[in-house]
Formats: structure tokens, C-alpha cells, sequence
């Protein structure tokens, strides 16, 4: 089984500095007592520690790890190969693919990188939670709308939990907001526009066009 790019190894895990209180730039927060500013802060968030070593160890597929995603959501890299998106359709709308049975909506919210159409169907086919229920659309564009992490309360530094969430869930929490910085992140956050909801079928069909395409992956398609 194909390990996709977003993955968490067991050999990534890196120690968890505890979470102190601090006067930024922009007012009270939360940080590291040994923050870096370069790594460990953006979009005013403190952001988890991770390592970035894939292949080390084992496969973690319940998790995600941190930078791989963040990277990924930046630049438009698919979450299963780690290519870019770009370059397989004239309109460069890009594919997302995400978990449960409801369809994807103008403006949700999401921490899943795009796919191409054949790392999709890859993933439809191989991944347990997909293969209980998915949503597919193709999307004019995505914007940065903020971080997946842990709000933490200002006064007694103790984890928030997150409203209308199960336990261990990750909060999307807006950039520009308060509550951002006492939030520690995990995963960044894009909004999705211009959503065209995508069938099995036509998932299929586009996974199919692009293997016509130069440089088109082998993939298991009927
Ligand atoms: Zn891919």
C-alpha cells in the first residue's frame, strides 16, 4: 500500500516543549520558552514541533505530520504523492477529496491538501475512512483561511476544548483573530471557492484522462 505523502512516520516524533505564556509583538499569547521565530510561528500561531524524516520507522496513518501538510497547502503539492496539482487541467481548477458523506460546500473549510484524479482514486479505493463515505469537487480557487490546532485559555493555560467537536478533535481557528494566538497549530487551514461537486463516476473519468497524459502515474482504474 502506497504511503501518502501527508503521512505521519513514527520516526518524525520530536519532543513537545511545554506551552508558556508570553508578550508578543501584537499583545499576550501563547509560545516556547526556547521559541524559534522563523519555525515555530506563523500566521501569529505557535505552531507544534515535528520532525520531517518519511520512510524512518513506520507509517502512521492516523496521523498527519505538520510540515509535510503545511508545505502541501502552500504550494499546491497533491496530499498523496506530494507532486504538484498544476499542469493536468487547461482550466487549473484543482481536485479535492475529502472524508464523510457530506458534499463539498462554497467556502468550507479544510485541511486537506488537493489530490490529482489518480492519487484520488487511489486513495478511494485503499483508504479505510474513504471507502466508508467521501465528497469530491473540483475548485476555482482556495484562500488561506486560518490554522487546526488547540485553543488554549488564557488564564489557566489549559486546553480548550473544541465547540461541537469530539474529544481530540482540532479547532479551525480564523487568521487576523485573537484567539489565534493562543492557539497552538497543527495544520493550516484554506477555504475552498468556486466548488463543482464531483461524482465516483466522473471521478473516475478524469483519473482515466489523466493517465492518457505524459508522465500520467499506472493506477488501478476499470
Ligand atoms: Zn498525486
Amino acid at each position: 500500500m502506497r504511503v501518502p505523502y501527508i503521512t505521519a512516520w513514527t520516526g518524525e516524533v520530536v519532543p513537545r516543549p511545554d506551552v508558556i505564556r508570553i508578550t508578543g509583538r501584537v499583545g499576550e499569547g501563547i509560545g516556547y520558552a526556547d521559541e524559534n521565530p522563523v519555525t515555530d510561528r506563523r500566521h501569529e500561531a505557535l505552531w507544534v514541533r515535528s520532525g520531517i524524516a518519511p520512510g524512518r520507522g513506520e507509517p502512521d496513518f492516523r496521523h498527519i505530520n505538520s510540515l509535510r501538510q503545511k508545505r502541501a497547502m502552500r504550494y499546491d503539492l497533491c496530499g498523496v504523492c506530494g507532486e504538484t496539482v498544476f499542469g493536468i487541467r487547461e482550466d487549473e481548477r484543482t481536485l479535492h477529496l475529502l472524508g464523510g458523506d457530506s458534499p463539498i460546500t462554497e467556502g468550507e473549510t479544510t485541511t486537506a491538501p488537493p489530490v490529482h484524479p489518480a492519487c484520488a482514486v487511489d486513495s478511494v479505493e485503499t483508504c479505510p475512512p474513504l471507502r466508508r463515505g467521501f465528497a469530491a469537487a473540483l475548485v476555482e480557487y482556495t484562500t488561506l483561511w486560518g490554522v487546526a490546532g488547540v485553543v488554549f485559555e488564557p488564564v489557566t493555560l489549559a486546553p480548550l476544548p473544541c465547540p461541537g467537536s469530539r474529544p481530540g478533535e482540532l479547532e479551525h481557528v480564523h487568521v487576523g483573530g485573537k484567539r489565534i494566538r493562543w492557539t497552538l497549530a497543527n495544520f493550516t487551514v484554506h477555504s475552498l471557492h468556486g466548488v463543482t461537486p464531483v461524482s465516483l463516476d466522473e471521478l473516475y473519468a478524469m483519473a482515466h484522462s489523466q493517465l492518457l497524459m505524459p508522465g500520467g502515474e499506472p493506477v488501478s482504474v476499470p
